[in-house]
């Protein structure tokens, strides 16, 4: 049987997958990414790409594509809430309530000041081709659809996989130094013995990606997903929701859509010839026009890996997570494992590094996996306490909603005391839509972050509010400073592999330290100072507000631009302490 060798092997060609693909190439390291199917997948799945994930893609030249196919901001500041899209009964065609999400209306001035990048909204079926093509581009990646992971074994130096080309039907062995999971654990669970914990088969979701012409229906474009509670549906989940898919515009005239409506797992109400006369009952449209293209159900679950490593096989993704999409955390976390992993990756198959630094990817990813799912499955079942904020009790008698919402939407005092509750209560999704902590300011605490005792900044309980901090193993705040006469951010001058050293004024000394450092490492470690005399230049004073380090202290950024060690205060001799500090991340 023929064997090919590869520094890291990556069984799965999801977003996930290659995500690690490009990631890889980006910092020089050879791969191959096997999968099994002959093409990306078709179903519709994820759309939202967050903050951070963005900021990654602007690290790898992806995002400007994402913004210019996919949504544009003004058709994605907002979600809302609706009684139906159109029917001429006096409950029919109303606006509940709208809301602020990812960035947009009020929120849109904060989400700008933490980061470079806003959002994105672009289907999870066209990213996909679109990360396809950028890991095909390189000639460091071999990307092969259309094989197959039969299994793996590990012995002390390699992984020997076999795997099976579906064209000529034969076999063939890779033998890699890493194996990176990315296949949902279909083959990588059972061979690691990986188990997945927490409740599963909480809902079954059809989701529906059909073609139509919605535009007569629809007056407002800003908002993204448009949910319809109706005394009908029985509640948010059950009555369903609505996403664009584009492919030219993601606003009204959006040609294709995604209707996802929830069902109890033993409901026999959810096969597929039900699903279009519910559609168009939903809709309030009996003779709506439109072409079905897929149904695919999925089961929420919410369960975490008990273990992210089995010797150098690491798993990322779903093979690792699987949560309700409330909050979006899915792909995007997907992606951002793929980050995580790919630069300690590259350190230790270029000798920088010890296998500690592999340890710290499971110590810093699960934890923040762990809060996601937790999240997720909250924000999930939030839309149940929307239901009753209207008004509306689970299992009553339709009449009984339908009375509800006729007070609710009355114009009497108490219509008014019903609105103004239900929009109380709706906010509270803003865990959902605002999750703005959530999305960017998780930290790490592991062996390849150097804390300095600082307590972490304070937490806010809906998760929609980011304090921005350098405190080790947090995020690197976004601050847009003047670099060789162009604006920057400071995000733009870390990455694509390098260590980066930021001091102020007074840290000259920290120069040479860093030279030094990188030489001892064999690392790239480049140093800034921001401030007078400095490379950069803080213009606007926000660097200096948010650096929590004096004049001659210094930040020391990781490749994944998370702060790896700070220092306040310049110390006796700067450069033992930086390359104490290096050398722990580096795992030496
Ligand atoms: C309806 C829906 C809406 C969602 N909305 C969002 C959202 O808005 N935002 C968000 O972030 N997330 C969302 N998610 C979640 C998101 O789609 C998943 O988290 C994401 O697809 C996971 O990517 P992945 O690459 O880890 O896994 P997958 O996409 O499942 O890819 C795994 C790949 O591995 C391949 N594979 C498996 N075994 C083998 C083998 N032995 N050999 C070769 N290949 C193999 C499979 O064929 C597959 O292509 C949503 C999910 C659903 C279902």
């Amino acid at each position: 049987m023929q064997t090919i060798e590869t520094p890291v092997l990556i069984c799965g060609g999801g977003g996930a997958g290659l995500s690690a693909s490009i990631f890889l190439s980006a910092l020089g390291v050879e791969s191959i990414l096997v999968e099994r199917h002959t093409t990306t997948s078709h179903l519709p799945k994820a759309h939202y790409l967050n903050q951070r994930t963005m900021e990654i893609f602007r690290e790898h030249g992806i995002a400007d594509s994402i913004y210019t196919r996919g949504s544009k901001a003004e058709n994605m500041g907002a979600v809302a809430w609706y009684t139906s899209l159109a029917g001429d009964g006096p409950l029919d065609r109303k606006m509940i309530y709208k809301m602020d999400a990812f960035g947009g209306g009020n929120t849109s001035q904060t989400y700008a000041r933490d980061s470079a990048c806003r959002s994105g909204n672009y289907p999870q079926l066209r990213l996909e081709p679109l990360l396809r093509e950028h890991a095909e581009r390189s000639p460091l990646a071999q990307v092969r659809f259309n094989n197959e992971l039969l299994s793996f074994e590990q012995d002390a130096s390699g992984v020997t996989s076999t795997i099976r080309d579906g064209v000529s039907g034969e076999t063939y062995q890779v033998r890699s130094k890493y194996l990176v999971a990315a296949d949902r654990g279909r083959t990588s669970g059972p061979t690691l013995g990986i188990k997945l914990e927490g409740p599963t088969g909480l809902v079954d979701m059809v989701s529906t990606h059909f073609s139509a012409d919605l535009s007569p229906y629809i007056d407002d474009d800003s908002p993204l997903i448009r949910w319809f509670i109706n005394p009908e549906g029985g509640g948010s989940w059950g009555s369903g929701a609505i996403v664009p898919m584009g492919p030219n515009s993601y606003d009204r005239h959006s040609k294709e859509w995604v209707v996802h409506f929830a069902f109890r797992p033993d409901d026999p109400d959810f096969d597929e010839a039900a699903v279009v006369p519910r559609m168009r009952e939903l809709f309030k449209l009996p003779n709506l026009k439109l072409e079905v293209h897929k149904v695919s159900h999925w089961i929420v679950e919410a369960v975490l890996a008990d273990k992210y490593r089995g010797g150098r096989a690491v798993v990322i993704g779903d093979a690792a997570h699987r949560h309700p999409p409330t909050t979006g955390l899915g792909l995007n976390s997907g992606i951002q494992d793929a980050h995580s992993l790919a630069w300690k990756l590259a350190a230790l198959v270029r000798g920088q590094a010890t296998e500690k630094l592999l340890d710290s990817y499971e110590a810093e990813r699960r934890p923040v996996a762990a809060r996601n799912t937790r999240w997720a499955l909250f924000t999930f079942m939030n839309h149940f306490v929307i239901d009753a904020g209207l008004g509306m009790i689970p299992g009553a008698p339709p009449a009984a909603n339908a009375a509800a919402f006729a007070t609710l939407l009355s114009n009497s005092d108490e219509g008014e005391t019903a609105r103004a509750r239900a929009h109380e209560v709706i906010q509270t999704q803003r865990t959902e839509f605002t999750a703005h902590d959530l999305e960017i300011g998780f930290h790490y605490t592991s062996g390849a972050i150097v804390g300095d005792g600082t307590p972490p900044p304070p937490r806010a309980p809906m998760g929609d509010v980011y304090h921005p901090t350098t405190r080790p193993g947090h995020r690197l705040p976004h601050v847009w400073l003047e670099f060789g006469g162009k604006k920057v951010s400071t995000h733009d001058l870390c990455g694509r592999g390098r260590f980066v050293l930021f001091t102020g004024s007074k840290g000259q000394a920290w120069k040479q330290a860093a030279t030094a450092a990188a030489e001892r490492f064999g690392v790239e470690l480049q140093s800034h100072i921001v401030g007078n005399g400095g490379d950069c230049v803080d213009s606007t004073g926000v660097w200096e507000k948010l650096r929590e380090i004096g004049d001659d202290g210094a930040i020391l950024v990781r490749p994944d631009v998370h702060v790896g060690w700070r220092v306040q205060v310049m110390p006796g001799n700067p450069g033992q302490a930086l390359e104490s500090a290096l050398g722990k991340i580096l795992g030496q």
